[in-house]
């Protein structure tokens, strides 16, 4: 059986102080939670102040991103062994704003995966189609190439570990929702195909969906087969909201 993965996306919110007491309010409210895997992505920023009150908790942590370079001369990145002595397990890899606003491409997200697993850090790795791919009819060609090409040559301990986050690109923080339908129609897509390529390890892949996941509609998603989890934006800013997604009813 696949746990359910409830990840938390603050992007570029919260200072150091902001964070600290968020995570206080968030730890005290998932207390006791077991059945399901909670992690929280703030920024690099807030991430040793943050693990100091997660660590020995059931709250996992991760970061935003990172570059695949151990270390040198590369202004203003950060390293996986960086992210991993700041305490994180996870990072977020291929986030569709990254795509968007930074030039990341398939080519960028496989060896940031690849630096990720090499540094003990599990990826999340986030795929999805524009709203304009969806109205052309592509949304499953563009998922296979993004696909196939950022998790490509994976190597086979590490296949199974991967968690891949499906998020609509349209559904991001527009309040729209893909429906549970159209969301396990990928999520299927995307387990057959990795199935393809790594064998029994699809059948352990988590795969999260992302976009617009709120505490009104993150029990329906789950009710999916090949829903194991969600990736959440805005609705994981705050403590109660967040408690509550991890908290949905089964
Ligand atoms: C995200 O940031 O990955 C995301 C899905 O955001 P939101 O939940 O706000 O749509």
């Amino acid at each position: 059986m696949r746990k359910p993965l409830i990840a938390g996306n603050w992007k570029m919110n919260k200072t150091i102080s902001e964070a600290v007491q968020v995570v206080k309010d968030l730890k005290n409210a998932v207390d006791g939670v077991t059945d399901v895997e909670i992690l929280i992505c703030p920024p690099f920023t807030a991430l040793c102040a943050v693990n100091n009150i997660v660590k020995d908790s059931n709250i996992n942590l991760g970061a935003q991103d990172l570059f695949w370079e151990t270390k040198g001369a590369f202004t203003g990145e950060i390293s996986p062994s960086m992210i991993k002595d700041a305490g994180c397990s996870y990072v977020l890899i291929g986030h569709s704003e990254r795509r968007q606003y930074f030039g990341e491409t398939d080519e960028t997200v496989n060896k940031k995966i690849k630096a990720a697993f090499l540094a003990g850090l599990t990826p999340v790795v986030c795929i999805g189609e524009t709203l304009k791919e969806r109205e052309n009819n592509v949304t499953f060609k563009v998922i296979e190439k993004q696909f196939k090409c950022g998790l490509t040559g994976i190597p086979p301990e590490y296949a199974s570990l991967a968690v891949v986050a499906y998020e609509p690109v349209w559904a991001i923080g527009t309040g729209k929702t893909a429906t549970p339908d159209q969301a396990q129609e990928v999520h299927s897509f995307i387990r057959k195909i990795y199935g393809k390529i790594y064998k029994a390890a699809a059948e352990k892949l988590r795969i999260l969906y992302g976009g617009s996941v709120n505490p009104g509609n993150v029990s329906e998603l789950m009710k999916k087969s090949d829903i194991d989890g969600g990736l959440v934006g805005g609705a994981s800013l705050d403590a109660e909201t967040f408690a509550k997604l991890v908290k949905y009813s089964k």
